[in-house]
């Protein structure tokens, strides 16, 4: 019994077993093809993408997001102030497990 899986932030798609462990890699984005441990990394960029998300949400901030090829979660921010930015950055950092830029 698998489970597929993919999740909001790329391309890849998994068939986890009932531990959760990929039985089967269906599907690699371009940025997981190297990655020794995809799902280690895709769950970090979504713990990343998750908390930006929940801190720009109670903000009431608009914005979209997207991840660069080397794994930068770049949030694209519009009318917000470098002040706002700031803070934001301040208060994404301490949960943030890869690389991101509020822009
Ligand atoms: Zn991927």
């Amino acid at each position: 019994m698998t489970t597929r899986w993919h999740p909001d932030t790329c391309a890849c798609v998994f068939d986890l077993d009932a531990s959760g462990n990929p039985a089967v890699v269906v599907n690699r984005c371009a940025r997981h093809l190297a990655a020794a441990n995809p799902l280690g990394l895709i769950a970090s960029e979504n713990r990343t993408k998750n908390a930006a998300q929940a801190i720009l949400d109670a903000a009431g901030a608009n914005y979209t997001w997207s991840f660069t090829v080397g794994g930068t979660l770049q949030i694209h921010t519009v009318g917000a102030n470098a002040a706002q930015k700031s803070t934001w950055t301040t208060a994404i950092t301490p949960k943030a497990t890869v690389p991101f830029t509020v822009l």
